[in-house]
This record gives C-alpha cells, sequence and structure tokens, in this order.
C-alpha cells in the first residue's frame, strides 16, 4: 500500500515537472506571423481598440478576452485538506482548476495568487483586478475570513464573484439532496439535518438546504468544539444562527432518528452505531476530503436503506464541485451577469437534479465502465463526464441570470445558444 502510494506521489510530481513545468500556457488567438499581423497585434495598430474602450468602456469585451477569461483567486490559506499552506504551495490547486474550467466550458483563466492574508487588504487587491476579468472564482480561502472577503467583492465588484469551496459544494450537495429525498420519500421540509462541521462548505450547505425548504430548527450543527449551542460565547455571527438551545447533545446523540447527515469536517468521526440510529431511510453524505467521515463500506454495511455521497470518485454518488462551477461561470458570463445570485445557484440546483432522472447516455457509461447507470439511490447525481452537462446547466443559470435581472445581455435564440456550448 504504502510502495502504491510513492509510486502515486512520484507519478504526481512528475506529471507537473515534465516539459514546461506547470499545467498551464497562454496563446494567441490571432495569426501573428507576419510584419502586417505584427503591427496590428502590437503598435500602430492596437492603439485602435485601445481608443474605442477609452471612448466606450463596455467595448472592453468587444476587443479583449476579458469576456470569456476567469481569475482563480487564492491566498492559499485552505488549500485542499492542506490547510494554511501559502500562495505558492497552492499554485498547483488554482491551474488545476483553469484545467477544469478550459475543459469543461471552454473558459481560460488566469490564475492569480496573492500574499495577502488580511482580508480587507485582500478586497483591496481584487478589487482592483476587476478590468482584467469577466468574472472571479475565489478558491480555497480560509474561513471565517472568505465570508467577509467574498460579500465584500460581491458588493464592491460589477462582474460575478463566487467562492467555490462554499457554493460549488452548496449547489452539488443541494441536488444529490433534493434527488436522494425524493427516493427516500422524504419532505425536505420535516427532514431533520446533522451536520458535522460549521466551516466554509458546511454554513453555505446549510444556507442553500434553507433556500430549498429546509427549516432552520430542524438543524443541530457541530463544529470542533461541539454542538453550535446558545451557552458557547465563541461562536461568530453566521455559527450563532444554527446554535441551539441544548449543550448537553453530542454528535451520538445528535444521530439518533436523524433523517440526513452531512459531514464537511474531518474523516473517520462517524461511527456504523450512529449510523443504525438515524431513521428510516437516512442519507448520508459524508463530505471531507479524501477521507470521509464514514467510509462508504461501513456506511452502507450498517445500514440497507441508506443513501451514501461522498467527495471521492472511487464509490457512487460523487460530490464534487467540477459538476457546477464551470458550467455556472460559462452560462454567468454568457448573458454577462453582474453578479451569481441565489436565483442562479438554484437554477444550477434543478437543472443537475433534473439531469440525473434523465437517462444516461451510452458514452457515460462507458466511460464509468458501468453497464446501464439510472436514476437511483446509487446515482443520484449526474457524473463528470457527461457531456450533457454543460448544455444542461449553462442555459439554466443564465436563463435565471435574465430573469432576476443580473443580466446585461440576453439570449435570444436559445436553441443556437446550445448548438454553440456542444461544439
Ligand atoms: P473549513 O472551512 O476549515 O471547515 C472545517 C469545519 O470542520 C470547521 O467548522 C471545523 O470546526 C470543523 N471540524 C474540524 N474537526 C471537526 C470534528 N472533529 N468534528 C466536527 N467538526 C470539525 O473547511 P471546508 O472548506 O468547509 O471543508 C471541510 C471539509 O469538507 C474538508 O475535508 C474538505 O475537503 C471537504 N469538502 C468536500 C467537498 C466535496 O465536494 N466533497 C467540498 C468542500 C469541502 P471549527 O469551525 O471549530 O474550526
Ligand atoms: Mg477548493
Amino acid at each position: 500500500m504504502d510502495k502504491q502510494k510513492e509510486l502515486r506521489r512520484q507519478q504526481a510530481l512528475e506529471y507537473h515537472a515534465n516539459g514546461r513545468p506547470g499545467k498551464i500556457e497562454v496563446i494567441p488567438t490571432k495569426e501573428a506571423k507576419t510584419q502586417r499581423d505584427l503591427a496590428l497585434a502590437y503598435s500602430p495598430g492596437v492603439a485602435e481598440p485601445c481608443k474605442e474602450i477609452f471612448n466606450n468602456k463596455e467595448d472592453v469585451y468587444k476587443y479583449t478576452s476579458k469576456g470569456n477569461l476567469v481569475g482563480v483567486i487564492s491566498n492559499g490559506t485552505a488549500v485542499l485538506g492542506l490547510g494554511d499552506i501559502g500562495p505558492e504551495a497552492g499554485k498547483p490547486v488554482m491551474e488545476g482548476k483553469g484545467v477544469l474550467f478550459k475543459i469543461f466550458a471552454d473558459i481560460d483563466v488566469f490564475d492569480i495568487e496573492i500574499n495577502e492574508k488580511d482580508p480587507v487588504k485582500f478586497v483591496e487587491i481584487v478589487k482592483s483586478l476587476e478590468p482584467t476579468f469577466g468574472g472571479i472564482n475565489l478558491e480555497d480561502i480560509k474561513a471565517p475570513e472568505c465570508f467577509y472577503i467574498e460579500k465584500a467583492l460581491r458588493e464592491q465588484l460589477n462582474i460575478p464573484v463566487m467562492h467555490d469551496d462554499q457554493h460549488g459544494t452548496a449547489i452539488i450537495s443541494g441536488a444529490a439532496l433534493l434527488n436522494a429525498l425524493e427516493i427516500q420519500k422524504k419532505k425536505i421540509e420535516k427532514a431533520k439535518f446533522v451536520i458535522n462541521g460549521a466551516g466554509a462548505a458546511a454554513m453555505a450547505c446549510v444556507q442553500i438546504y434553507i433556500s430549498l425548504g429546509a427549516r432552520y430548527e430542524n438543524f443541530t450543527m457541530f463544529d470542533k468544539d461541539g454542538v453550535l449551542h446558545a451557552e458557547r460565547n465563541d461562536l461568530d455571527e453566521i455559527k450563532q444562527k444554527f446554535a441551539i438551545k441544548r449543550p448537553d447533545i453530542t454528535l451520538d446523540k445528535a444521530m439518533k432518528d436523524a433523517d440526513v447527515f452531512v459531514g464537511l469536517s474531518v474523516g473517520n468521526v462517524v461511527t456504523p452505531e450512529m449510523i443504525k440510529s438515524m431513521a428510516k431511510n437516512p442519507i448520508v453524505f459524508a463530505m471531507a476530503n479524501p477521507e470521509p467521515e464514514i467510509t462508504y463500506e461501513a456506511a452502507t454495511a450498517a445500514r440497507k436503506d441508506i443513501i451514501m455521497a461522498t467527495g471521492r470518485s472511487d464509490y457512487p454518488n460523487m460530490v464534487n464541485n467540477v459538476l457546477g462551477f464551470p458550467f455556472i461561470f460559462r452560462g454567468a458570463l454568457d448573458v454577462r451577469a453582474k453578479e451569481i445570485n441565489e436565483a442562479m445557484k438554484l437554477a444550477a440546483v434543478k437543472a443537475l437534479a433534473d439531469l440525473a432522472k434523465t437517462p444516461v447516455p451510452d458514452i457515460v457509461n462507458l466511460a464509468y465502465n458501468q453497464k446501464s447507470m439510472s436514476f437511483g439511490p446509487e446515482y443520484i447525481i449526474p457524473k463528470p463526464l457527461d457531456p450533457r452537462l454543460l448544455a444542461t446547466v449553462s442555459p439554466a443559470v443564465a436563463q435565471a441570470a435574465i430573469s432576476s435581472g443580473v443580466a446585461q445581455k440576453v439570449i435570444e435564440d436559445w436553441d443556437a445558444y446550445t448548438v454553440e456550448l456542444n461544439k
């Protein structure tokens, strides 16, 4: 086993170091071979678009790459499960995100790693980058600073800003939740939730579950110091909203008769006994990475009537942000949305949930070495390699941007738009 781990480590390092180091490069989109080309691409020809944009700032979308360019911006304070490893050490992740944006939604990315932990200064720096980008994906910034940073940037910028670690997770798990509840014949308004973890991802998840109909009073949340309860004086404003009145509740007590467990904390903190004590037809999303709160094997062995999801690709029902961010930004950019708002997030949730209920194309079964996946306990959300995601999620998000009044461009011909996406 250790040998295998070492092999994987070597392979990963070689992958990144081979040839030109790193994973991305910049490629010109126009011919630049002749003297004439150069005179157009740069001085003197380049002065013409400069003057046009000076006269009408909107023309920056006409003459530059801004409209298809997303900044993946981090300060390296919460990288993967590795913690505060700094901006340089976070760079491989940000480049990787750039790769995913490109291959799944043809969005170009500059990865920007910023050496600044002070949230106020960080906001100032990112704000100053607005002219460059059509959208900003904040990434791997630690809680609670990430809440302030995203809110401030959303308020101050006129381009879509999304902290993917929060909302990506919330959107994908929200879709998975709707479908799991349907299969388990549970109503979201009545479902009792236990949430382990109260950080960036967990807080965004509970907010979206509430938007989907879950009730505040049905949540019991835990952080690393135990249950969030009213007598604790260490809770910030966001955690306080979920504080309950019973200080004596432990995780195993809370799990008794719970309908839904959501783990966004650390690995191996849930026991089979806890799963056994849950209500009939339980739903367990153990999403800590790389080790879930309880293993897929242990949870499914404890209960035959369970629906189980994790963040891992080697088990059914992988909750993975790649199902969301490329397509959400594609839709937002295509209507030049001023922000990514609640309506757009909910549209993405619904599009993902609905897609899982349609027949799975052969090409997807093939990609995952399956005979025939279909909607059910082991297939509650689409697979990341499903080619239908782009033309399903992006139009839904674009449409929601238009109807919620944040789009600065309308799409007249939706069929043509879908054809364009599928190219
Ligand atoms: P985060 O902001 O650091 O939050 C972690 C939260 O877990 C904090 O609230 C922390 O408590 C709490 N915690 C730590 N140890 C705990 C324990 N033993 N019992 C209960 N709570 C505990 O990190 P995050 O970005 O939200 O990510 C959390 C986890 O979810 C990570 O493992 C991450 O890889 C995973 N994740 C998975 C996905 C996915 O799609 N599968 C997406 C996002 C995140 P304090 O608040 O007291 O520090
Ligand atoms: Mg991340």
